[in-house]
């Protein structure tokens, strides 16, 4: 039987960063990723955007890690050649009675180290964006974009230049982490038992079935979990905007909003589609809602402009109607299981707060 000191289990992202970290501080790693590529889960079905941290609850992980990792982001964009723009955002009130919730997250963001927020009137946005119609907003120079596979291929670089090994087609089937370490299972054409004596769950969507396969970790640890899709639909050709565009966020997400990507082209979603079952499908019925979404903030959206482009889902631990829950990262402080870290509803921010997650679970992994 093979043995190793660390199983990642989990090529998005995450997983990649966290490989990369443990790799880099001299630690043993083999990545288990079901699929045939790295990142074709939820790491390359997102917006893009590398938040500036605004949303989240003060002290929450959401907000510290976003804000953390999202300066680690830039650095390590910028030292990896990694396509990226630091674009800015504005937040947009279309009606006075938004007013008081724009400057309520603005406070919010103020609480969680953003301290570059800048509070315009609606004549002023639309100096920056003459397509816009607000009443006012909030602008946010350093929230960016970055191109998420040039990014996930540096990571997977960094991690194999310091001897990790990336196993694809290796779907982990069961754990046992009854005796000292873990007899970690593979499925697949060719199935092992590899021995640990450190296992990162970083599944994604899949994280929380894996963990319930995980003999030795008390059912009780594993938390609800939630489908959420996000669906985007395009534009074709140019919209009139160079900056992102964020409506108030509602109780179910932060609003359609315009995203480009790093060519230029524009992007709106992602909505919130609570399944019950992993399915990219956009259904093209769910136009009408976006028309009527965008214009609040761009009223010259023409007819027949919007295509469906592709879908996202998202890992939640709170159902519809709930509080947003925060990312969730369990050591063995939280479940008993020495060696083992589960990273569960790593949702958005989970790709700006990459690296500075990455760096977490190295402080709570142990490896005697
Ligand atoms: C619609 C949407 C928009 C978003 N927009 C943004 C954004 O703009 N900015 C931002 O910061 N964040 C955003 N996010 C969040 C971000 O995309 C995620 O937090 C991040 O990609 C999660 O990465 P991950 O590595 O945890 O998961 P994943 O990318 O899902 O990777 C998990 C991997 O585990 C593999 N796997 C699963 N089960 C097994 C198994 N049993 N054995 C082996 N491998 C397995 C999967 O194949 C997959 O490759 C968005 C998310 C969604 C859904």
């Amino acid at each position: 039987m093979d043995q190793i000191e660390c199983v990642v289990i989990g090529a998005g992202v995450v997983g990649l960063a966290i490989a990369r970290a443990l790799a880099a501080r001299g630690r043993e790693v083999i990545v288990l990723e079901a699929a045939e590529a790295i990142g074709t889960s939820t790491s390359s079905r997102n917006s893009e955007v590398i938040h500036a941290g605004l949303y989240y609850p003060r002290g929450s992980l959401k907000a510290t890690l976003c804000v953390r990792g999202r300066e680690m982001l830039y650095e390590y964009c910028a030292s990896h050649n990694v396509t990226h723009a630091r674009c800015g955002k504005l937040l947009v009130a279309t009606a006075a009675n938004q007013i008081p919730q724009l400057e309520a997250i603005r406070a919010r963001g103020k609480e969680n180290g953003v301290f570059d927020l800048t509070r315009i009137s609606g004549s002023e946005a639309l100096a920056l964006e003459p397509a816009l119609e607000c009443v006012a907003a909030v602008y946010s120079p350093q929230t960016g974009i970055v191109d998420s596979h040039q990014l996930m291929l540096a990571l997977q670089g960094d991690a194999e230049r310091d001897g990790a090994v990336i196993a694809l087609k290796s779907p982990v089937e069961s754990i046992d982490a009854l005796g000292s370490g873990f007899t970690v299972r593979t499925g697949g054409a060719a199935p092992i038992d590899i021995r640990a004596t450190c296992v990162i769950n970083s599944a994604g969507l899949y994280a929380t079935k894996l963990a319930k396969r995980i003999r030795g970790l008390d059912a009780r640890h594993v938390p609800p979990f939630y489908l959420a899709r996000g669906n985007y639909f395009s534009v074709s050709g140019r919209v009139p905007f160079s900056r992102l565009i964020y409506p108030m966020p509602n109780d179910a997400g932060l609003g359609v909003h315009l995203t480009l990507d790093l060519g230029g082209q524009a992007r709106f979603g992602p909505d919130v589609e609570w399944i019950d079952a992993v399915d990219y499908d956009v259904d093209p019925r769910r136009a009408d809602s976006f028309y009527a979404q965008i214009r609040t903030y761009w009223p010259a959206l023409p007819d027949g402009a919007l295509q469906p482009a592709y879908a996202g889902i998202r890992p939640k631990l709170s159902g519809p109607g709930e509080p947003a829950a925060d990312f969730m990262i369990q050591g063995a402080a939280s479940h008993g299981v020495r060696g083992l870290v589960n990273l569960f509803g790593i949702e958005s921010p989970g790709l700006t707060a990459s690296l500075a997650i990455a760096q977490r679970v190295c402080e709570m992994a142990s490896f005697d």
